[in-house]
């Protein structure tokens, strides 16, 4: 592992010094006798965008998951802001401001567009005003069809309307789990770009990926996972020229 600490963030918007917003210190998450994370360290500075690469099966949903509190740590940290939410249910970490778009999507589909963004805000007692204003002006196409039923949407537009539902709910930290996963390349450009624009809004981002060349050309920072471990971490510029990642995440022969 490369010394992550003095590796000096890319991002105008992140200075090495910036306090972390999410911290994992030597998690082990597991499923029965399974051991999918095997005690690993990541931090996340505000208004950092990292990602997590990694293989199938590597544990980077795993590792979302346990973030988000759907899963509880056999061992190790999660901190919050510097405190401590391993063990506290999913609910209430979305209230402290972390927002989950889960991969796959997951939209209810029998509601309509705006209902689907309005119950991202149910940590609110009312949606925040200027809130869903925000929010479909980032993604356009949702206001065009803020009536239509959700399950009726394409692939690409469901994914917005997903990171859009958690955004209602004014996450600090937003994770995003293989965004890019089966969508024409066209449609991932655009929901990157999304991204991009989110984080210069202020919100900082951890985004799992495969899309390693795509990831890397969004984030400050990344981590290499491998079954459970965390093999690699430095800048993305750094890890786009490293001949490692070029061979096994970037398609490129190692020569
Ligand atoms: P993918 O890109 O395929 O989603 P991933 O990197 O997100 O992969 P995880 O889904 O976190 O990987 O899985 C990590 C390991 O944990 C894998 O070996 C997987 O088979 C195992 N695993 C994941 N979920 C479960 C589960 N519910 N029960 C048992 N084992 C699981």
């Amino acid at each position: 592992m490369t010394g992550e600490t003095a590796s000096p963030s890319a991002s105008p918007s992140a200075s090495p010094s910036a306090s972390p917003l999410l911290e994992l210190r030597a998690l082990h998450v597991g499923y029965g006798a399974i051991e999918a994370l095997k005690g690993i360290d990541l931090v996340v500075r505000e208004g950092e965008v990292v990602t997590l690469l990694g293989a199938n099966g590597a544990g980077k949903t795993t590792t979302l998951r346990a973030i988000s509190g759907l899963l509880t740590p056999r061992q190790g940290e999660v901190l919050f802001d510097g405190r401590r939410i391993d063990g506290v249910p999913p609910h209430e970490v979305v209230g402290l401001g972390l927002g989950h778009v889960p991969e796959g999507r997951r939209v209810f589909p029998d509601m309509t567009v705006l209902e689907n963004l309005e119950m991202g805000a149910y940590r609110f007692r009312r949606v925040p005003k200027g809130e869903l204003e925000r929010v479909l002006n980032l993604f356009p196409v949702l206001a065009q069809r803020r009536s239509q039923q959700a399950g009726t949407l394409s692939g690409g537009e469901q994914q917005m309307l997903a990171i859009g539902r958690a955004l209602m709910g004014r996450p600090r930290l937003l994770l995003l789990d293989e965004p890019s996963m089966g969508l024409a390349p066209l449609i991932v450009a655009q929901i990157f770009a999304i991204v991009r624009e989110i984080n210069q809004q202020g919100t900082t981002v951890l985004l799992v990926e495969q899309n390693a060349a795509q990831a890397l050309r969004l984030a400050d920072r990344g981590y290499v996972l491998e079954t459970g471990v965390i093999v690699m971490t430095d800048t993305a510029a750094a890890l786009i020229d490293d001949p490692r990642v070029r061979a096994a995440y970037l398609g490129e022969g190692a020569g």
